[in-house]
């Protein structure tokens, strides 16, 4: 039995219909491809769902793993520590703003995002306040479980767990020439006083669709928030690690928010880790001979060394100017592209934010997500080779770094083809 009837007998996929649904059987990795049991070669223009940076079985990073496995490959860490977490928060502490100060290990973006959340309210439980509002965006995803649940949008993901989900104040996104009305709701939310937080994935929305804004209205808002007091939180999961042409997306602004949340790039793709970090002042207020001003979160596998030790090397990557080359190169091979279809009819919109690519598709159906032609979309650039994950009606692109001109052309030119064809 080939791997995707004996998958189909015992597992159940993410974000999958089950019903009816066949997998892939990928069986190896290399660079911006992936093989499957029958040799079939894809190119993975979406990054793995984000996460893959420099490619996959990347020699450098699987080195320094397996140099890690062999030393130490788990260690409790409540009360115990390792070189390579400290290490880790350490050079992370470089790269993030100066005034983020600790780093907090989880597994995952939506944990990584949990624990701000639970940072942002209990800041200001453990100082006796009564401040209970969160503001969010529209259309905002910062994860699955509930806490992150509740900071998103709400829509078919969210909708069988509404009843439970905790309320949130949402403001529209910021999009060009909307910056203003959006601004005014959250002045608005704000004259209340009551509002401890605001969490934003700065610049992109990713999973509503790669929705973007402008780096000056983040800027306002941010702003805006800190001289009310009110605890910003950058949910950089998706932007971070030079995702948008700079090592983090609030690198593109000057105000700094007091929380991030990084997971996704953080490890290049390779081991699950989610991290949050935070400004004096957030950990400073959690300091007491008070027990019950601990926070009290944690995971079995925080600050886990091999997930550090990819992060570590995935680091190395990072701070070498070829990335930062690869990174400017696709940037420019997008805008080309960009500029050559931007009138294209089959289109209604296209944006682009660093590496990050997205065009919207003309259609009728307005469904979004559960988009008719979402599938067909799929399928087709399946059977070019090409791994293109539409949200409804949007295809984006989203290459690991590593990527090749030659495969980026690829891309575009099957992208071009499936427009001119009228598919739609
Ligand atoms: C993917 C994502 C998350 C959730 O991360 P997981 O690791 O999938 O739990 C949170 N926020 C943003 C912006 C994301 O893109």
């Amino acid at each position: 039995m080939k791997l995707p009837e004996r998958d189909n007998k015992v597992i159940w996929h993410p974000y999958t219909q089950m019903q009816g649904a066949i997998s892939i059987g990928i069986v190896r990795g290399e660079g911006a491809y992936l093989f499957d049991e029958d040799g079939r070669k894809f190119i993975d223009a979406i990054s793995s769902w984000w996460v893959n940076t420099h490619g996959h079985s990347n020699k450098y990073i699987s080195e320094k793993v397996s140099q890690q496995l062999n030393t130490l490959e788990h260690v409790i860490f409540a009360g115990f520590t390792h070189p390579s977490a400290v290490e880790l928060a350490e050079r992370l502490l470089q790269h993030l703003p100066q005034n983020q100060k600790k780093i907090f290990y989880s597994d995952n973006g939506s944990t990584a995002v949990e624990v701000a959340l639970k940072m942002a309210i209990q800041f200001y439980s453990n100082k006796g306040s009564t401040k209970r509002k969160i503001v969010a965006f529209k259309n905002a995803y910062h994860g699955d479980t509930f806490g992150a649940m509740s900071v998103s949008g709400r829509s078919l993901f969210t909708n069988p767990f509404s009843q439970y989900l905790f309320d949130v104040n949402f403001i529209e996104l910021p999009v060009k020439g909307r910056e203003e009305a959006s601004f005014e709701q959250l002045k608005e939310i704000l004259k209340t006083d009551d509002v401890s937080a605001f969490i934003f994935e700065p610049l992109v929305q990713g999973a509503a669709g790669m929705l973007m804004y402008e780096p000056e209205i983040l800027e306002k808002m941010v702003a805006y928030c800190k001289i009310n007091n009110v605890i910003t939180i950058a949910d950089e999961v998706m932007t971070g690690f030079h995702r948008t042409g700079k090592f983090f997306a609030t690198d593109h602004i000057n105000e700094k928010p007091d929380i991030y949340c990084l997971s996704k790039g953080l490890t290049g793709g390779v081991m699950a880790m989610g991290v949050t970090s935070c400004s004096q002042e957030i950990f400073d207020a959690f300091l007491s001979d008070d027990k019950t001003k601990t926070l009290y979160h944690g995971h079995s596998y925080t600050a886990n060394p091999v997930a550090c030790s990819a992060a570590l090397a995935s680091l190395d990557l990072y701070e070498k100017t070829e990335c930062a080359e690869n990174v400017k190169r696709i940037e420019n091979k997008h805008s080309d592209f960009f500029n050559s279809i931007k009138e294209h009819s089959a289109i209604t919109d296209i944006r682009q934010t660093g590496t990050i690519l997205a065009i919207e598709l003309k259609t009728n159906d307005n469904t979004s997500y559960l988009n008719s032609l979402r599938d067909s979309v799929y399928n087709f650039f399946l059977n070019k080779g090409i791994i293109l994950r539409p949200l409804g009606n949007i295809i984006y692109v989203l290459p690991p770094y590593c990527i090749s001109n030659d495969d980026l052309n690829y891309i575009y030119k099957t992208i071009k083809e499936f427009l001119d064809e009228n598919l739609i």
